[in-house]
């Protein structure tokens, strides 16, 4: 079937890809290693400190946030050292799994997927090692598979209160330019993040930002890596330049999209972001539908995981919504598949989009015979009449 206008992209990433993104990327390729691309290094690197909120290190590597996951393990850690993870999802489960198999021991304390990471859990298992058996304690901020957001301040000041040294690493690869982050403020060891969501890029890029804490533990960390070594990249950017050839044609893009949020400022992203996280809740419990994070603390500002009623079928929705109205909704992940669907609303985004998103989930939900009130487009309408 030909599909007319344009695909609407309603997964929690990859997103939408500015036209203006778009347009800066296509460019010549230049010279990795001449004074114009140490002019674009500079300007990216100097460009993402304010977005992750920090003024120390960050590593640009030319891979999908799974490499990034693995950077930050393999540059910090040492085989046979504990780390302390939590089941807020997917995707944190996919994070421990790694360490477990990069020779890491994990202590992987359950969660119902519905809930973000409890600061209290993260003070008593903290307290119950005393000799400091646990290295790193690593947070999914936002899990794109839940459309829950942990609260990073409330887990950071859960370690100081038990005095632990452990090292913090935060995963914002669905956060990060959409949900208020700061790296240096709230005392995080190792950010992890991708370009493919908030920062509006297509998938490629991946980002460790360091602190000084980190910095010096990769300096005795024994775990095996070559191609992540941090200290190789950071010298050669010091000049410029990557160590290896960088990825040049999303850099021009990152550029871009770095001057973007610029222009709208961090608060006015963060805000748009939460605006219209809270009109698509007002829409699916229009709908009569649930959403699946279950405390209020936590909803996700990128995303919005509803649950299906039981005897119908997430993917159908999805399958349906597609066909119909040429628009991608996310998938359920893991144990949630065929029971949730997941709404993007993070990138390059407006309350016109949202509302045509929501149109259509309305729209497919009937099609595919899930009893819903018809009440929710109108809800979510009624809140983006307002600023
Ligand atoms: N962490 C989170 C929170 C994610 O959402 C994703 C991907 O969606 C990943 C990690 C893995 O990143 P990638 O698929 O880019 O390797």
């Amino acid at each position: 079937m030909v599909s007319t206008g344009r695909h609407f992209l309603q997964i929690p990433g990859p997103t939408n890809t500015p036209d203006r993104v778009l347009r800066a990327m296509a460019a010549p390729t230049i010279d990795h290693r001449g004074p114009q691309f140490a002019e674009l290094a500079r300007e990216v690197l100097e460009g993402l400190q304010p977005v992750f909120g920090t003024t120390q290190p960050i590593v640009i590597y030319p891979a999908s946030g799974t490499g990034a996951w693995e950077a930050a393990l393999v540059n910090t850690l040492s085989p046979g050292d504990k780390v302390l993870c939590f089941e807020t999802g997917h995707f944190a489960t996919l994070w421990q799994e790694m360490a477990g198999r990069l020779g890491l021991e994990v202590d992987f304390v359950p969660g119902d997927w519905r809930h973000g990471v409890d600061p209290q859990q993260v003070s008593d298992r903290l307290t119950a090692d005393p000799d400091h058996a646990i290295k790193a304690v690593l947070v999914v901020h936002n899990e794109t598979s839940t459309g829950v957001t942990s609260r990073i301040p409330e887990v950071r000041e859960a370690i100081d209160r038990t005095g632990h040294p452990a090292l913090f690493m935060v995963d914002t690869i669905s956060s990060l330019a959409s949900i208020e982050y700061r790296h240096d403020d709230w005392g995080v060891d190792v950010t992890v993040a991708g370009s493919q969501k908030g920062l509006m890029l297509p998938p490629g890029l991946s980002f460790n930002a360091i602190s000084a804490k980190a910095l010096e533990a990769s300096r005795s960390a024994r775990l095996r890596r070559s191609f992540w070594d941090w200290q190789p990249i950071i010298e050669a950017n010091q000049r410029g330049f990557f160590p290896y050839t960088p990825a040049t044609h999303l850099l021009y893009g990152l550029r871009e999209a770095l001057q973007m949020l610029s222009e709208e400022g961090l608060p006015t992203v963060f805000a748009r972001h939460q605006r219209h996280a809270e009109a698509t809740r007002l829409a699916v419990r229009g709908w009569g539908l649930e959403v699946l994070c279950a405390d209020e603390r936590e909803h996700s500002g990128s995303l919005t995981g509803v649950i299906v009623p039981d005897g119908h079928d997430a993917d159908q929705v999805r399958a349906v919504v597609l066909d119909r109205w040429n628009m991608s909704l996310g998938t359920g992940l893991g144990k949630l598949a065929g029971r949730i669907f997941r709404i993007g609303h993070l990138g390059d985004f407006n309350d016109l989009m949202l509302a045509g998103t929501l149109a259509g989930v309305q729209m497919g939900l009937i099609a595919a015979g899930v009893p819903i009130k018809p009440a929710g487009v109108n809800a979510a309408l009624e809140r983006l009449q307002k600023p």
